[in-house]
């Protein structure tokens, strides 16, 4: 059995784990999570959630100046008897397994972290400039506290999305520009794709090859990916997040000479105006109140906030439109599977990107689709839907830590 540290590192937040697991385990689902939770606003007075085993949440706070000092905090408290986690000493934790945004054309799967790799990961910064570095950090940092002995793993967003065939990822723009500049679709939330689709082929007892879905990653950030033969063949993120459905903040597909347009119009320099695609347009910018789907819910229901509600429309009609286009292209698909922070609580937005959809076979199940929030999983179409929708928890931490063990153990991934 290893006990995995698992890392998430953002731009000023920790998100950690640790998990126990081996061969058998990962197996039978009997992966035992030791502690989880995540720590704010790193660089000042941080506030740190902690959830044990029981489940319940804690908080305090500690000044924690920077990554390093934070990781060397979380690892002294892991293996303090106060954390509840029954480990002792550093020695108890096995491995690290490290959330990477970008793995460029390198990774096509997860890796054991040496310099060779380090390097490699350092040179997608230019692709990842906003994640990369914060991921090169947790990496150095875990190795300060833990020692360079402690195998730690690389696990790529972008991995799962290798295997899209050419015409999938080219953008249609001189080829040179591919050759020269590595622009080409990436696609992200690889891990979030694939760890829903592992966990549905188990609930439908159905053999890699035969897994035909649709999954929609829809939190925060939103993505779509055609799944056929286990494998991701489309998404709809490309050679940045900023493409394809319309996010919490990020716009999403948009026509590209809007860039220069917007620019003259408002005076913004192009870096700028990126910037408000990124992090003043989606559900945010055409709302003008929130980001957050729960709060523009409710706007619409008791005050029948308009542009609350076009924000919600726009949002389901563009899910709604890649569901058409992957149907498309895979030729149809067994089910659609919700996940994410939207997609695994909000039945009205399930609801409402599946409306419309009666034509390819899927009708909602009112009762079912109403009992699926709060962490629960299942399937919430009808008995005679020939297209089945399914709500499937995604699980992030635990395919890190799974995959941490088999690159450390030399299996095979699943
Ligand atoms: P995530 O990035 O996966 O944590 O998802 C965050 C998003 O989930 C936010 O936009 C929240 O508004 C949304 N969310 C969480 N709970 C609900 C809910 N009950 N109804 C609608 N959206 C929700």
């Amino acid at each position: 059995m290893m006990n995995v540290l698992v890392l998430n590192v953002g731009s000023a937040t920790l998100k950690f784990q640790v998990v126990a697991t081996d061969a058998d385990r990962m197996r039978d689902d009997r992966d035992v999570r030791l502690i989880r939770g995540q720590i704010e606003r790193i660089g000042g007075e941080s506030v740190i959630t902690l959830r044990g085993a029981d489940g319940i949440a804690r908080t305090r706070t500690a000044p924690l100046r920077d990554l390093r000092t934070a990781v060397e905090w979380l690892v002294a408290f892991i293996t303090s008897p106060e954390s509840g986690t029954g480990l002792t000493s550093r020695s108890d934790l096995h491995a690290v397994g490290h959330r990477v945004v970008h793995g460029g054309e390198q990774f096509q799967r997860s890796v054991a972290i040496d310099r060779a790799v380090l390097h490699a990961i350092e040179d997608t910064i230019e692709l990842a400039p906003l994640h990369n570095p914060h991921n090169l950090r947790g990496i150095e940092a875990a190795r300060a506290a833990l020692g360079a002995t402690v195998p730690q793993v690389a696990v790529f967003d972008t991995a799962f999305h290798h295997s899209m065939p050419e015409y999938a990822y080219l953008y249609a723009i001189p080829y040179p520009l591919y050759r020269r500049h590595k622009v080409r679709r990436y696609g992200f939330h690889g891990t979030s794709h694939r760890s829903i689709a592992y966990r549905w082929r188990t609930l439908t007892a159905r053999p890699r090859a035969d897994v035909r879905i649709i999954t929609l990653h829809l939190g925060n950030g939103c993505s779509a990916c055609a799944i056929a033969g286990g494998e991701s063949i489309d998404t709809s993120m490309g050679f940045t997040p900023l493409e394809g459905l319309v996010m919490g903040t990020r716009s999403g597909d948009i026509d590209a000479a809007l860039l220069d347009y917007i620019a003259a119009k408002e005076g913004l320099t192009l870096p700028q105006v990126e910037a408000l695609l990124n992090n003043q347009s989606g559900l945010l910018g055409i709302s003008g109140l929130t980001n957050d789907m729960r709060d523009l819910l409710a706007e619409a229901q008791e005050h029948d906030d308009r542009r609350a509600r076009l924000a919600i429309e726009i949002f389901c009609y563009r899910a709604r439109k890649y569901i058409g286009a992957y149907l498309a292209a895979m030729g149809g698909a067994d089910a659609i599977v919700f996940a994410g922070g939207i997609g695994e609580n909000s039945p009205e937005i399930r609801r409402r990107i599946c409306d419309g959809l009666q034509w390819a076979g899927l009708h909602v199940e009112p009762q079912a689709n109403a009992m699926l929030v709060d962490g629960r999983e299942g399937c919430f179409s009808t008995t005679t839907s020939t297209l089945a929708a399914w709500v499937v928890p995604t699980d992030e931490e635990l395919l890190i830590a799974r995959d941490t063990v088999r690159v450390v153990s030399g299996l095979e991934p699943a």
